[in-house]
């Protein structure tokens, strides 16, 4: 294994110790402390280094390698798969991530297994397999459905929760299913957060995210990573981004470390504002098909607590009619009407707009900000009374 790719957490700035999310969130990464120099070092702006003689050591070339990454990758590691020496490998945008896995995995003549209501822009990649000869079968999140569509399959794709239905699948229970028939199994953990849930924990070969979303919090930057257990396997995905260059700049890597310093304190407060909202909006006639994995009445919540350890700041529901969602949309005085979640300012937006979903037309992505819930919750039934007419 390459030097320039630590796997395990580092010597001195980490405690011996097991330690709880906070305390190992702030410390993520961090290398040994020396003297005089910062606690998490600068960005490093470097196309190529120097390089004397023969091509040896970490840093040669930006395409390849960066120590800015270097430090993000052990820090996405060390919240993925606490305690345990895994690979990470950090790119430009979540579809970098989840197209270098999936490209790089699977050849001419395969099977991939794909969920058939998950993120919008997997069916844009789903062209692109077939293109190359893969051939993709797909089915949805909820109840395991894809354990029917496995057999022969190269690679089980899993997104669980959901985006934007909210199902939930059992990980373990299709990780031992594909694993019996030698089927690799990966999971987007956009939604829960490194936080929320561990895939690899739970079984899976890949764990896949968007970094973009609930990880860095701030919307401010794009950024894909793939964390994995085997070697050969990350060594696969990394090569692919050195063939395909879809590099995240040092200073999106430096400010996604930065990030994760506050991840603990921005999900607990962000999911349990998501619950309090899905629990007001739980009282009202005019909203249906109400989805929050941690309610307790949610389709998704028995398994979502077998597996996950929070729920995630994403409430989805759905408005009478278009119009309807509109006003809702437009009464908000707290929430801004955006795409993307998982950032510290609560957002929404009518998911129908779109046009890719398989969404009704008053359809709502909620996405719980940092806001004080005391604030948050009134002005969403505020807007809900607005959008009905009563105000
Ligand atoms: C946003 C998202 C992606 C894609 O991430 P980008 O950073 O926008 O490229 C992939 N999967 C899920 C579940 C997402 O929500």
């Amino acid at each position: 294994m390459n030097a320039s790719h630590p796997t395990a957490p580092g010597g001195g700035a980490h405690p011996a110790a097991p330690c709880g999310d906070g305390t190992r969130a702030v410390r993520a990464g961090l290398p040994e402390p020396v003297k005089n120099e910062p606690t998490l070092p600068g960005p490093v702006f470097a196309a190529h280094f120097h390089l004397p003689g023969d091509v040896e050591g970490p840093y040669t070339y930006g395409r390849e390698t960066n120590p800015t990454w270097t430090l993000l990758e052990r820090a996405i590691g060390e919240l993925e798969s606490p305690g345990e020496a895994v690979e990470t490998v950090v790119f430009a945008s979540g579809m970098a991530a989840v197209s270098a896995v999936l490209l790089s995995q699977a050849r001419t003549g395969d099977t991939v297994v794909l969920p058939d209501d998950g993120y919008q822009a997997l069916p844009l990649v789903r062209e692109q397999l077939e293109a190359y000869g893969i051939r993709v079968r797909t089915a949805p999140t909820g109840d395991e459905a894809q354990l029917a569509v496995l057999d022969g399959a190269t690679l089980l794709w899993i997104e669980t929760p959901s985006n934007p239905g909210l199902d939930v699948c059992d990980v373990r229970r299709l990780v031992d299913a594909a694993h019996a028939g030698g089927t690799l199994v990966a999971v987007d953990n956009t939604l829960a957060t490194p936080l929320g849930q561990r895939p690899l924990e739970l079984g899976a070969d890949f764990s896949v995210a968007s970094g973009t979303k609930g990880l860095t919090g701030h919307g401010d930057l794009l950024l894909g990573y793939v964390v994995c257990r085997d070697p050969a396997l990350a060594a696969r995905v990394r090569t692919w981004r050195k063939v395909i260059g879809a590099i995240p700049g040092p200073m999106e890597a430096w400010l996604a470390h930065r990030s994760l310093a506050t991840i603990h304190l921005r999900t607990e407060r962000q999911w349990a504002n998501a619950l309090a909202v899905a629990e007001a909006l739980a009282d009202r006639a005019e909203v249906t098909g109400l989805r929050y994995p941690g309610l307790p009445a949610d389709p998704s919540h028995k398994t979502a607590v077998r597996q996950m350890q929070g729920f995630g700041s994403v409430v989805s529901f759905t408005l009478p009619d278009r119009a309807y969602a509109e006003r809702f949309m437009a009464a908000l005085h707290l929430v801004e009407d955006a795409t993307s979640f998982g950032g510290v300012r609560s957002t929404a937006e009518r998911r129908g707009r779109w046009g890719g979903d398989a969404v009704a037309e008053g359809f709502i992505r909620f996405s719980a900000g940092a806001e004080d819930a005391e604030d948050l919750v009134p002005d969403i039934l505020r807007a809900l009374d607005s959008a009905g007419g009563a105000g």
